[in-house]
This record gives C-alpha cells, structure tokens and sequence, in this order.
C-alpha cells in the first residue's frame, strides 16, 4: 500500500467522497490497524448498551506501550478474516452514529499544539491519500472545515485531546516508563469507565476526597463526565496534582 500526505487547511476544498457508490466500500474496515482512544470505547458500549468491561473484553486487545507504559487499546481483529472489524458489515458500519474519531478523520490526519501561554489549541491538517481508496478527486463542492462537520468529529477530539494533553504532562513529568499499578489505574480510570464507576462508588476507590454533590450527580449519569473525572484523577494520583471542581 502506498500513501501521500498532503497538508491542507479547513478552507480548501475537500476533494472526496466516501459511500456504498464506491467499488472500494468498507475496504478501508477490513485491513484493520486501530487504536482506540477511552471516547471511542465510550461511545460505542453505549451504542451497544454494553457496560466497558464486556466490550474492552468483546472486542478488543491491549498491550502496554515498550518505552511510554501506556496503554494502547485496539480493536481485536481476526486475521483469518483480513483483519477486519467488528462492526463492518456488508451495507456498512454497524455502530455507524458511534463510530471512532480515527473513522469519522479518514483520510484526514489531525494534529495539534497547544500554547502554553492560553491553552488554546490550533489544529493542522494533512489528508493521506491511499491507493486502495477510491473517495480522492470528487468534487462535492465542500470545504475541509465543512466536510469534518458533516463527520461530527468535534467532540471526539474535544475529549480526545484531553487525553493528549494528560500524555504530554506525563511525558514531561515522567518521561520514563510507568509502571504497574499506574499503568494499571490509567486503563481503568479511562478506558474501562463502568469498573472505575464501581470503585468509586461501591469500594471507596476517592477514599477522604468528598466530590461536590453535583459532581457526584453528573458522574453518575454522564460516561463524559466520569471520563473528565478520570483524568483528574490520574493527575492526582500519578503526579500529585489537586483534584478541583468548577
Ligand atoms: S476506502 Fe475510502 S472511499 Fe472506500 S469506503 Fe473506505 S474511506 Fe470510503
Ligand atoms: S467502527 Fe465502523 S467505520 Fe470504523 S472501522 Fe469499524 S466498521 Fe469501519
């Protein structure tokens, strides 16, 4: 497989188009190599009606980062069957309304920086042309920026990028490899959010640390907030860094 990587920015025209029209429909779900971010898993075990730990064990693989210790989750995908994931099925992608950020991106690649100064973030794009896709030199008249809209991928890289943003700290703070227990709470306090919402609320997980009876609501009912919390949590617990609330 080859592949070029072009930089574009949001108000360049977006030549491509992707749909059950294209003779190479799903071929890009069937050579599977993807990572999956702890707003992905969420998604789509809600999609399911799944909790976290059934799905991460349903349909995915991890390992641990040689160098960083950090957990990297995958869907788990059948070689006998090209690799191909879980969801693609003949008209398409099943978890379609829930589908990962990296799906929702393809062909676009992201990348960001952050100021130090502000903490806004400024996004580059680049689209990647790959030879097996046949969704390159359509001209459907939209923009890059108009064409991530339609994608509805905003939110994914809003929650997305706070997991970048808790790596970055770690590669600062502890650039070395994390180890065992803090490998294992990382997992579980992101990527398996029904496990971490037992330990909190049926085995003292915050043990002296009292959440704001509003917090304790909205983690309660809202997986995105349980997501943030966890967050804060690993930078208390791995960094020693206060936990607070707005
Ligand atoms: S290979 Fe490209 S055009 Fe074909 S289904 Fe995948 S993304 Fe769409
Ligand atoms: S989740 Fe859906 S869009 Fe993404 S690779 Fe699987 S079938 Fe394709």
């Amino acid at each position: 497989m080859t592949e070029e990587m072009k930089p574009v920015c949001e108000i360049d025209p977006m030549p491509f188009f992707c749909g059950s029209g294209n003779a190479c429909f799903t071929a890009c779900c069937r050579d599977l190599n993807q990572a999956l971010t702890p707003y992905d898993i969420l998604r789509m075990k809600n999609n399911l009606g799944i909790d976290s730990k059934t799905f991460l064990r349903r349909y995915t693989s991890r390992h641990f980062g040689p160098d960083s210790g950090l957990p990297v989750v995958s869907f788990t995908s059948d070689p006998a069957f090209g690799h191909a994931c879980p969801f693609v099925t003949e008209s398409g992608c099943s978890v379609y309304q829930d589908r990962p950020g990296s799906c929702r991106m393809y062909p676009l690649a992201r990348a960001i920086s952050r100021s130090r100064a502000t903490g806004k973030i400024r996004e580059y794009f680049a689209l990647i042309e790959e030879d097996h896709c046949m969704g390159f030199g359509k001209n459907t008249g939209q923009t890059v920026r108009q064409w991530l809209d339609s994608q509805d991928v905003d939110l994914h890289n809003h929650y997305n990028d706070q997991l970048i943003a808790l790596i970055s700290l770690k590669n600062r703070m502890m650039p070395g490899k994390l180890e065992g227990g803090h490998a294992d709470i990382f997992y579980t306090a992101l990527y398996d959010l029904d496990t971490f919402k037992k330990q909190i609320f049926e085995q003292d997980l915050l043990g002296p640390i009292v959440l704001p009876v509003p917090v304790v609501d909205d983690i309660r009912t809202r997986d995105e907030a349980l997501f943030e919390l966890g967050i804060q949590w690993l930078k208390y617990q791995i960094f020693g860094i206060e936990m607070t609330w707005s």
